[in-house]
């Protein structure tokens, strides 16, 4: 037990509370826990003692856990998002007084903290829903963090987490006050959207140059780690070298290639693809990323379909072309950055039309900032990206910033060999021809749509505009034709 009362308490010690928990202890700010079952209390104190006699102290039930916390109180929530948080903040707030605060720390649904927010100002408590971003290893070590919510209860932790942010020279920790309501999960899920994007592109990279350009996997990973010397450096770029890396130790060869093709999910990707839908906000690169996680979920039908096929006469078309390996690398490598880019813009603009919408004035480029170390989409291009919303905070979208434009400009020829190249030999890459297509949609003048509105216009009397005359317009198609 604390001699005195704790600074802080976290309750809910599975993988990311009890490491963010061990973090805060180390940062020198005496933490209680508690779990809501035991033996993770007692695993946490035990790791708190092997690393460092940190200054943990469990608890084994809610009452004692609340009372052991100096006032007024904050406790961060690292469970289970969904009813299990509600289930938490009710066994807590029993024993907590006016003026404590709680922090959902989990992948939560913004609306469900705006819900809370209200519910717990109706008690005299202060609420945050502060997302966490770094799996494990960032957790313990320096996670990025994205508090939103309650000011007040902001300013409660900010000299806790300013310490146990990730953090970047020169840029200071990975963390800042996002906004009002639930614009902190907000921004986590963009965030878990745009990291969806990010390693769909990556898999299409690695299934070119594995496919087409035949490499194995010691080339891939040289060709990743090269890669993550430049303007791709990022850790996911560093662990999928890695992984090349990794020889299977239950029989021969690399373990990547006994790893089975279908790819979980835990629901992030999939809201930031509802809310691009609620927004009206083109993002089919994120799209993309979720849509090829359901078809990797599809094996057993991929194998018939790939059975049916062939037995068609219609097998791998990509087997006997001949390719330059240096050249594809090249060309893999600017196709990757430029989709990479067009994802970005797409993750910025729905957190920029959301903000607009809830009125939570967010800043682009300082999220940018925060999510230069500690989280998974963590990367150079980053900073690239504050800068463009530094010259101009209003900044339409990522592709049109001078800088980002240029680079367009110089990549776009080698993406579109890349795409070519994959569609010719029978290899998808939805996100990259995603990435593509809305760059070439969004870089047009003038698009077909002019078609699908005459159409509307044709069945449903829907009018349109005219491009000389100044009105809204309606013809009788079918008596003219
Ligand atoms: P998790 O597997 O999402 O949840 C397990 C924790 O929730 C345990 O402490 C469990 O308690 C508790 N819990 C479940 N149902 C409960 C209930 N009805 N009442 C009280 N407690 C309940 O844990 P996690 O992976 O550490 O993630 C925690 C949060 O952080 C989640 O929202 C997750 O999405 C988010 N997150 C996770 C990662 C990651 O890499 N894992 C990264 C970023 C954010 P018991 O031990 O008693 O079952």
């Amino acid at each position: 037990q604390s001699p005195k009362p704790t600074r802080i308490g976290l309750a809910g010690l599975a993988v990311m509370g009890q490491n963010l928990a061990l973090n805060i202890a180390e940062k020198g700010f005496s933490i209680s826990v508690y779990n809501r079952s035991a033996s993770k209390v007692d695993e946490t104190v035990e790791r708190a003692k092997l690393e460092g006699d940190l200054p943990v102290f469990g608890f084994h039930d809610p009452e004692s856990f609340v009372h052991s916390i100096q006032k007024p109180r904050v406790i961060i929530m690292l469970v289970k998002a969904g009813a299990p948080v509600d289930q938490t903040i009710k066994s807590l707030s029993a024993y907590m007084e006016k003026g404590d605060c709680i922090i959902d720390g989990g992948n939560e649904w913004y609306e469900n903290t705006e819900r809370r927010e209200k519910a717990m100002a109706e008690l005299g408590l202060l609420y945050l829903g502060m997302g966490v971003s770094g799996g494990e290893e960032g957790a313990r070590n320096g996670p990025s963090l994205m508090p939103g919510g309650s000011f007040e209860a902001y300013k409660r932790i900010e000299d806790i987490i300013h310490k146990v942010a990730a953090q970047v020279p020169d840029s200071g920790p990975c963390v800042t006050y996002v906004g009002k309501g639930g614009s902190g999960n907000f921004v986590k899920m963009i965030h878990n959207g745009i990291e969806y994007g990010d390693m769909q592109l990556i898999a299409e990279a690695y299934d070119v140059l594995k496919s087409v350009g035949k490499l194995s996997n010691e080339e891939l990973r040289d060709v990743f780690y090269e890669w993550n010397k430049g303007e791709l450096q990022s850790f996911l770029i560093e662990i999928t070298a890695d992984i090349f890396g990794v020889k299977d130790v239950q029989g021969d060869g690399y373990l990547v290639d006994k790893v089975l093709d279908k790819t979980g999910m835990k629901g992030t990707g999939k809201w930031t693809v509802q809310q691009a839908a609620e927004l009206s906000v083109a993002a089919p690169t994120i799209e993309a990323s979720l849509d090829s996680r359901f078809l990797s979920g599809l094996k057993e039908e991929r194998v018939e379909a790939s059975k049916l096929f062939k037995a068609g006469g219609f097998g791998d078309i990509l087997t006997d072309q001949e390719v330059d390996k240096a050249k594809l690398i090249h060309d893999v490598r600017q196709a990757l950055y430029a989709s990479k880019i067009c994802s970005y813009a797409q993750g910025m603009n729905l957190i920029r039309a959301k903000s607009i919408e809830k009125g939570w004035d967010l800043k682009l480029g300082e999220l940018a900032r925060i999510w230069k170390g500690g989280c998974i989409i963590r990367a150079i291009f980053l900073d690239r990206i504050k800068k463009a919303y530094d010259r101009n905070a209003d900044l339409a979208n990522l592709l049109v910033d001078p800088e980002f434009a240029q680079e367009m400009i110089e990549r776009q020829s080698a993406w579109r060999r890349v795409v070519c190249l994959s569609i010719n030999a029978g290899i998808s890459t939805p996100g990259m021809s995603a990435s593509l297509a809305y760059f070439d949609s969004y870089r047009r003048e003038r698009l077909p749509a002019n078609l699908v509105q005459a159409q509307r216009d044709y069945f449903g009397a829907h009018t349109y505009e005219r491009t000389d005359i100044p009105g809204s317009f309606h013809t009788e198609w079918f008596k003219i034709a």
